[in-house]
Order: C-alpha cells, then sequence, then structure tokens
C-alpha cells in the first residue's frame, strides 16, 4: 500500500489544486518514487509504461522545477524553452502535453505540443510567442529546428518518454541530432517500458548516473488486468470476435491487429455487421485519428481496431476491455497493449485471440511477463455459414487447430467460405443488412453505428 499523498511530496500549492481538479488523491507507486528523484535534481530511468502514471511522474516535478521561472510577461524572451519532452507518437504527444496543461494551469508556465502530419506554419506562430514545456516527436522538432522557429539552448530539463519506442520507430539519429543541441547543464529523464541493450547504450552517452526506478513490468500484467487467451482458429477468428463484442462487458473495446490491411479490413466489416467500428493506423490522416479517436472517447464508437504503432501511449479513462485480434509478435508489444486497460488501478480485460500458429508467441510472451495466461478453447456456436473443413473427426482437431466441429450443411453466402482475411474483391459494396445476417441469426446488436457506411 502506498500511503505517500502528494503534500508529502512537497509540490506547490498550485500544482496540488491541479491535482486535486484532476481528480487525484494519492501518488502511483512510479509517482511517488520518481518525484523526490527529479526534485532532488538527478537524472532518472524509469521503467514504467502508459498506465502507471509516468507521465505525471515526471511533468510534476519538472513544472515544481520550473515554477521560479514563470512569468506572467507576454515578451517571448521571458519564456524560452526549458523543458523539452520527446515522444514517439502525435497522439501520445497531444495526450502528454494537456496532462502537461491540466497540472501547470494555475500556474503562467505555457506549454505547446508539436508533431508532424500537420502543417508546420500552423505551430510556428504558437513558438515564437514563448512556451516553456515543449512536447515533440523529433522529426517535426528538426524541422522546426531546421527553420529556426525554436531554441534549445536554454533546455534545463530533457524527458524522452517511451524511449524504447522512439527507438523501434528509427528516431535514434534523429535523437542524436537534437541532444547534441541541448546544453550540456542539464538534468535528463527518460522512461522506458523495457530496458534493451540500445536503451541502456542510450541512456549511457546522455544521461549522467542516473537514478534506476522500475515499478515492475508485472505491473503491466497487474492484478487489476484480467487476463484471458482464445485458443482458435485463423479462420474462426471473427466469428469469436463479433460473439465477445456482443458481450455485455464490450461496451468500449481496442482491438489490436498486426497489420494496417487487417485493422481496415475488420473495421469494415464489423460496421457491415452493425457494430459501431472504426480504425487507426498510420495510413490515415491525422485528422481522421484524431477524430476516430475522439469518437470512440465519447462513445460514439464502441470498438476501436488499432495497429500497435497508432495504439501506443493513447490513453482512455478506464478502459474496460482490450482485445488481441491477432497476439504481437514482439512480446512487449503485448505489455503495451494491455496497458490500455486497467489504468490508474481500474480494473480492466483483456482478451487474446491465439491461432495454432501463434502459440510460439504467446510462449514469450508469457516468459516475459512471468504468468501463464488461463487459456480457453474457443467454443463457437455451430453455424451454417461457417466454412466446412475436412478432415473431421477425433484427431482433425489435434492436427489442424482448434476448430469446433459442426455440422455439414450448405453455406449460403459463398462469401463466408472464404477464409477470414477477406480479398480485395471481397463485396464491400454489399449491402450492411445481408452481410450482417448470416453471421449473428440474432437481432442487430443496440450500439451506434455512426460510422456505417452503405455504399449499396
Ligand atoms: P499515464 O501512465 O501517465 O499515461 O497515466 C495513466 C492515467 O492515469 C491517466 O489517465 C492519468 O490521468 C491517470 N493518473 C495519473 N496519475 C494519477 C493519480 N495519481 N491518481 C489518479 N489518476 C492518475
Amino acid at each position: 500500500m502506498n500511503t505517500v499523498s502528494f503534500a508529502d511530496l512537497k509540490l506547490a500549492p498550485e500544482i496540488l489544486k491541479a491535482l486535486t481538479e484532476s481528480g487525484y488523491t494519492t501518488p502511483t507507486p512510479i509517482q511517488a518514487q520518481a518525484i523526490p528523484v527529479v526534485l532532488e535534481g538527478h537524472d532518472l530511468m524509469a521503467g514504467a509504461q502508459t498506465g502507471t502514471g509516468k507521465t505525471a511522474a515526471f511533468a510534476l516535478p519538472l513544472l515544481q522545477k520550473l515554477l521560479p521561472h514563470a512569468s506572467s510577461s507576454t515578451s517571448p524572451a521571458r519564456h524560452p524553452v526549458r523543458a523539452l519532452i520527446l515522444v514517439p507518437t502525435r497522439e501520445l504527444a497531444v495526450q502528454v502535453e494537456e496532462s502537461v496543461k491540466a497540472y501547470a494551469k494555475h500556474t503562467h508556465l505555457r506549454s505547446l505540443v508539436v508533431y508532424g502530419g500537420v502543417d508546420i506554419k500552423t505551430q510556428t506562430p504558437h513558438l515564437k510567442t514563448g512556451v516553456e514545456i515543449l512536447v515533440a516527436t523529433p522529426g517535426r522538432l528538426l524541422d522546426h529546428i531546421e527553420q529556426k522557429t525554436v531554441l534549445l539552448n536554454q533546455v534545463q530539463v530533457l524527458v524522452l518518454d517511451e524511449a524504447d519506442r522512439m527507438l523501434d520507430m528509427g528516431f535514434m539519429p534523429a535523437l542524436k541530432r537534437i541532444l547534441a543541441l541541448l546544453p550540456r547543464q542539464r538534468q535528463s529523464l527518460m522512461f522506458s517500458a523495457t530496458f534493451s541493450n540500445e536503451i541502456k547504450r542510450l541512456s549511457e552517452d546522455f544521461m549522467n548516473y542516473p537514478t534506476l526506478i522500475e515499478v515492475a513490468r508485472s505491473n503491466a500484467s497487474a492484478e487489476n488486468i484480467t487476463q484471458k487467451v482464445y485458443l482458435v482458429d485463423q479462420t474462426d477468428k471473427h466469428q469469436l470476435l463479433a460473439k465477445l463484442l456482443r458481450g455485455d462487458d464490450a461496451k468500449q473495446v481496442i482491438v489490436f491487429t498486426k497489420t494496417k490491411l487487417t485493422a481496415s479490413r475488420l473495421a469494415k466489416q464489423l460496421q457491415r455487421e452493425g457494430v459501431s467500428a472504426d480504425a487507426i493506423h498510420g495510413d490515415k490522416t491525422q485528422l481522421e485519428r484524431m477524430q476516430a479517436l475522439d469518437a470512440f472517447k465519447q462513445g460514439k464508437v464502441a470498438v476501436l481496431i488499432a495497429t500497435d504503432v497508432a495504439a501506443r501511449g493513447l490513453d482512455i479513462d478506464h478502459l474496460p476491455m482490450v482485445i488481441n485480434y491477432e497476439i504481437p509478435h514482439a512480446a512487449e508489444d503485448y505489455v503495451h497493449r494491455i496497458g490500455r486497460t486497467g489504468r490508474a488501478g481500474a480494473a480492466g480485460t483483456a482478451i487474446s485471440l491465439v491461432s495454432p500458429e501463434e502459440e510460439k508467441y504467446l510462449v514469450e510472451i508469457e516468459k516475459l511477463i512471468k504468468t501463464e495466461i488461463k487459456k480457453e478453447k474457443a467454443n463457437l456456436p455451430a453455424h451454417p455459414a461457417r466454412p466446412q473443413r475436412e478432415p473431421r473427426g477425433e484427431h482433425a482437431e489435434h492436427s489442424r487447430g482448434y476448430h469446433t466441429p459442426v455440422p455439414k450443411k450448405p453455406a449460403h453466402d459463398p462469401w463466408f467460405d472464404k477464409p477470414y482475411v477477406p480479398s480485395i474483391s471481397a463485396p464491400a459494396a454489399e449491402p450492411a443488412k445481408k452481410a450482417h445476417e448470416p453471421v449473428t441469426n440474432k437481432p442487430k446488436p443496440q450500439i451506434p453505428a455512426l460510422f456505417m457506411k452503405r455504399q449499396g
């Protein structure tokens, strides 16, 4: 039990006030450990992923340290960039800056977020007015540096958030260029869900005897997240997903896929079946991603299909469920994915649909999280529209997968005889109802279908 209060952490009254207004009562473990270290001026290397409260763990002490520089002056010269927070994705950038703004609302400290995918000209005037705290994705920051719209020579605190993902996304060269422009005298904080050798090398390069804090990785597979695996053939996954999404506890769900293509197709397929679903992935424009995310947060869209990169850092309050339609090949990604739910101590469910081909990845995941996840063979209802398989019989299940035998009946819609991942020629223009009915034989779920497109 963590009995430290925010006041015990010696945070300033204006910050404490903002925390109370945000509804925070007690610091999370990473906050309780990191805040004193940062306030004392040490470099910090923290092992914590999204959902642990890591943003406040660096943002609160950072604001406190900058408070003496807070100024109500309108002169840009009085508002140089003093804290630089680098993050891997636009969504995370927006979220981090929203948090910083909320915590700083009773101070005169200014913050701004800059990221790629939007016209750089829209960001420049804001930068020019002067901001103390700049949240940025590395590529866009370099653009601003090249255009001389930002100066980093007064940075006192540098934060690398989700450093492991920044390296995965190939930001190392950009990071090195940015680091070279910062004053040597500064405090550096690094947050990463995992500590690979590359991360350790990066920390050696740019940190000064950092204090190491790790809030147990097992936190990711925390007690408050119920994890479950359904063993299911790849071709049956869609039917199982549709069944799970009809469950009472599936009011707001993120479904993870490995590829953008699967995300798009799955979203379309679910829309055809009357489920209010949308996809976010790297091929969508920033505006589309933001709109989908907003609709999801507001409950207008019940199911968000996402790839790992797009979902990285997503913070959705009280998200009750994530479903891994395909489990990730990198075990760490599993930790990140399930960390979308069960945030800040809330309860969450993480369900993974695992085909026989994916079992080897499941073994790696269980090794990483040091937990054996409860497994159940998918028990799908016999369905006239499901594809028939050969051979049937006792041994077929073991030799071919987890398929539960169904009575032989001719499929009435040849579309359903195709394997799950449909070809481009799948009948996208099929009226929604027709595609829906053979799958469920049930009335349409009562969820809004705002994003349904009828192309027929
Ligand atoms: P993060 O890990 O920083 O993405 O934070 C996860 C979620 O927890 C965010 O929605 C925060 O607003 C929330 N949060 C962070 N710290 C606290 C706290 N001490 N009490 C309650 N909620 C918190």
